[in-house]
This record gives C-alpha cells, structure tokens and sequence, in this order.
C-alpha cells in the first residue's frame, strides 16, 4: 500500500486523518482495553518492534496490538500450521503470527518492500522464530499465480491475512480460495477504512481513504455474496473480515 499510495501522490496516513488506531467511539475505552488485556501479554520482542514502527513516517499503517494479539489467538484456536502474509511492512503481524505457530509452521510473507521488512528484522531475529518466515520481496500476485501453477499448493493453506494493496484483494481472493484448505481462513484488514465504508459518497475525505474506499466497499459487498466462504466483520483495528472456506 506504501508504494502504491506515494506512487498516486497520496500523503501518509496521520491520526487526524485517521483517528486513534481503533473505531471504538471512545479513545479511553480503546486504551483501557490496551492497558488491562493488550499490553500486560504482549511480547516483548512485538512491544520493541511496535515502538520501532511507531518512528517510522508511515508507523499507522502497522496492525495495532489488540489486532495483533486477536491473530495470535485465532491462529491457535484453528491450530494453524502453514499460513500466509501479503502485506508485511515491518513485521507486526508477522511477528505476532510466527510467534503463535508452532516451530514447525511456516509463513510465506510478501511484500513490495524489503527496506521496512528489514528494519524489524532484527527484533524478529530476537524473538527466535525466523526460522519460520520465508520473506519474499515483490508483488504477491504472481507469487500466487506461480504456487498455483502446481497442484500440490492447492488447498495447503491454513489462514492466510491479507494486508497489502486493497484495490487487488478481490484478485487476491479469488486465488487463495484456491490455495487455502476447506476450513481455513482468510483475513482480510482494514474492511471498515476507518469508518469511511459507511460515509455518505460525497463526504470530505483526505486523499488516502477516498482513494481505496469504493475498492473496499466493493470487496466488502463481494465478500457477503460469497457461497465458498462463511464470513464475519469484526470491528478490531481497521476492521478484519475473516472468511472460512466452506467447499
Ligand atoms: N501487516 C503489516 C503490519 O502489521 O505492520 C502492515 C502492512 S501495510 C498496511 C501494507 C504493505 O503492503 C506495505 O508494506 C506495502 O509495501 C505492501 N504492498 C503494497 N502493495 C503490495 C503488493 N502488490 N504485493 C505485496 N505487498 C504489497
Ligand atoms: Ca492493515
């Protein structure tokens, strides 16, 4: 998304653009929840990767730790073993994810950028589980269209979270309904766009949430017409719409 934003001449996100990292309607309660569930169990090595990410121009972007312990959890209760990220940036949610998988799951993680993936590397060298990242720089999709390529991909994956360029999530998929498992899931981040889904069409927006809304809008409509998958919205973070692949 970082790439593509600069590349449409969008400017960083900012907390005035986007409010507080939650869409809870009060920021005391999102901070009494980061302060008595969050915090107190987040890792250290994820607190240090956050506080590194909280410098870095585009920081907001990050998945937020409420978000992050939400995946840790979710990927235990499916006992998720091989999985995928497309949308690394500096490693939250990948970070929180290895951390949750057991030491023989794996996740293949792709992104545009290697720059930002480096800058918490070595805090994810820290944590002792890049053993089971496998970092690929590039677009993902043609990394997917190659795994699809061979057979042997199809139906593998147990969860995959999708966080990278919103306006390609349905290609995204329409492909991993094919590489993902019947019973596994698909996260899909920031479906609500701060808010904006639900905004009148000519409401102002700053230029980074007009310019992907109609694109989320338009997954978010897709998603609930979908018979391969059952689906729920949670508002966490952004808001992550995780479909489970029925047939
Ligand atoms: N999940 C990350 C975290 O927890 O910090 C945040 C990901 S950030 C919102 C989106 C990322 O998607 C950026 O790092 C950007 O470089 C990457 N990206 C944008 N377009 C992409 C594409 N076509 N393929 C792979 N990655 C892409
Ligand atoms: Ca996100």
């Amino acid at each position: 998304m970082e790439a593509k934003i600069k590349a449409e001449g969008l400017d960083p996100p900012t907390d005035k653009d986007n409010g507080p990292k939650s869409l809870l309607q009060s920021e005391a309660l999102y901070q009494y929840i980061l302060e008595t569930s969050v915090y107190p169990r987040e890792h250290e090595c994820l607190k240090e990767l956050r506080e590194i990410t909280s410098k870095h121009l585009w920081g907001l972007i990050a998945v937020s730790p409420d978000e992050g312990q939400f995946l840790s959890l979710l990927l235990k209760m499916i006992g998720a073993k091989k999985t995928m990220e497309i949308g690394v940036f500096t490693g939250y949610s990948l970070l929180a994810t290895a951390l949750a998988l057991p030491d023989d799951g794996n996740i293949l993680a792709l992104d545009i950028d290697r720059q930002n993936y480096e800058l918490g590397l070595p805090v994810i060298e820290k944590a002792g589980i890049s053993h089971k990242i496998d970092f690929r720089e590039g677009p993902a999709l043609p990394v997917l269209d190659k795994l699809l390529e061979d057979v042997e991909n199809h139906g593998t994956f147990d969860f995959v979270f999708v966080d990278a360029d919103k306006d390609n999530y349905l290609n995204y998929h329409e492909r991993l309904l094919d590489l993902v498992k019947v019973g596994g899931v698909i996260g899909y981040d920031n479906t609500l766009w701060f808010g904006s889904v639900a905004l009148p069409p000519d409401a102002p927006l700053p230029k980074t949430l007009s310019f992907y809304r109609p694109f989320v809008q338009e997954v978010n409509k897709a998603l609930a017409a979908d018979p391969r998958v059952e689906i729920c919205q949670l508002p966490v973070g952004d808001g992550i719409t995780l479909c489970r692949k029925i047939k």
